[in-house]
């Protein structure tokens, strides 16, 4: 892929007291692609993630996005300019209907003064964007269901769907299948497979057969270095990738 980089890390280091969860990672993203990020547990991904969103400060280094320093952002300010990560179960409205939550996740992102706003979905500007997201990742039977009331895939989708409603550029996806059944993932990976090449997306993933499935890049993460960044073809042929990570 030739185009330009949409995300790009400088030398990025985030230190954690004496540990160094990312060392000196320079990492570029192009606009368009799906470029997924593996490594062992521990490898420094999900710490990663937390920079690029906003939700962690980097100790050294720099974080562009679409060109620009987002570096010090807040994580707000990242989503108005297209960088999402995917909502998480923490920030789902129990209570509220699937439809709300997403609706409320439009209305964020419309620049709309946030208004903690129950019946957001009987909003007609927002209910019309709202439904057709959830339809979108296959929630639209679910819309009228209470978040409390969904199935921990569901939870997972509607998390999706919330990270969709804002109209991202780039979307950040911490692991996510984590926790689904074999079915549900599936649905997972053939939604990722439709939203591919849309929008750009991050996707941090242990199951090695959705990220060589779906990946346009690689990229092996191991004691918060990049070990090796590439497609899975040059990933799969690795030498060092296959001693480190992939296990022969
Ligand atoms: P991964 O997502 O690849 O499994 P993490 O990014 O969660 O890895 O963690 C990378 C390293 O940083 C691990 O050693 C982890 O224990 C450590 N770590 C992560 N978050 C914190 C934190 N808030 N405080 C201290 N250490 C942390
Ligand atoms: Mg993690």
């Amino acid at each position: 892929m030739t185009s330009r980089p949409l995300l790009e890390t400088h030398a990025l280091v985030k230190r954690f007291g004496g540990l160094t969860a990312t060392d000196g990672l320079s990492l570029s993203v192009a606009e368009g692609e799906l470029h997924a990020l593996i490594g062992p547990n521990g490898a420094g991904k999900s710490t990663l993630i937390a920079q690029l969103s906003g939700e962690l400060t980097p100790s050294e280094g720099r974080i562009l996005f679409d060109g620009r320093d987002v570096t010090r952002l807040p994580p707000f300010k990242r989503s108005l300019r297209g960088l999402a990560r995917s909502f998480q179960i923490t920030s789902i409205f129990p209570s509220f209907t699937a439809l709300d939550n997403v609706a409320l996740a439009v209305q964020a992102h419309a620049g709309h003064s946030f208004r903690f706003w129950r019946d957001a979905g009987r909003d007609p500007r927002l209910a019309g964007p709202a439904r057709a997201v959830l339809e979108r990742v296959g929630l639209g039977a679910r819309a009228a269901t209470p978040a409390s009331a969904l199935a921990h895939g569901e939870k997972r989708q509607l998390e999706l769907a919330m990270a969709l409603a804002t109209g991202p550029r780039l979307l950040l996806l911490d692991e996510p299948m984590a926790g689904m059944g074999p079915e549900e993932s599936h649905r997972m990976v053939e939604l990722l497979a439709e939203l591919k090449g849309g929008v750009t997306i991050l996707l941090v993933e242990h199951d090695m057969d959705a990220v060589f499935a779906l990946a346009d890049r690689i990229t092996v993460l191991v004691r918060g270095k990049d070990l090796a960044s590439g497609t899975p073809d040059q990933i799969r042929r690795d030498p060092a990738v296959r001693e480190a990570y992939l296990g022969d």
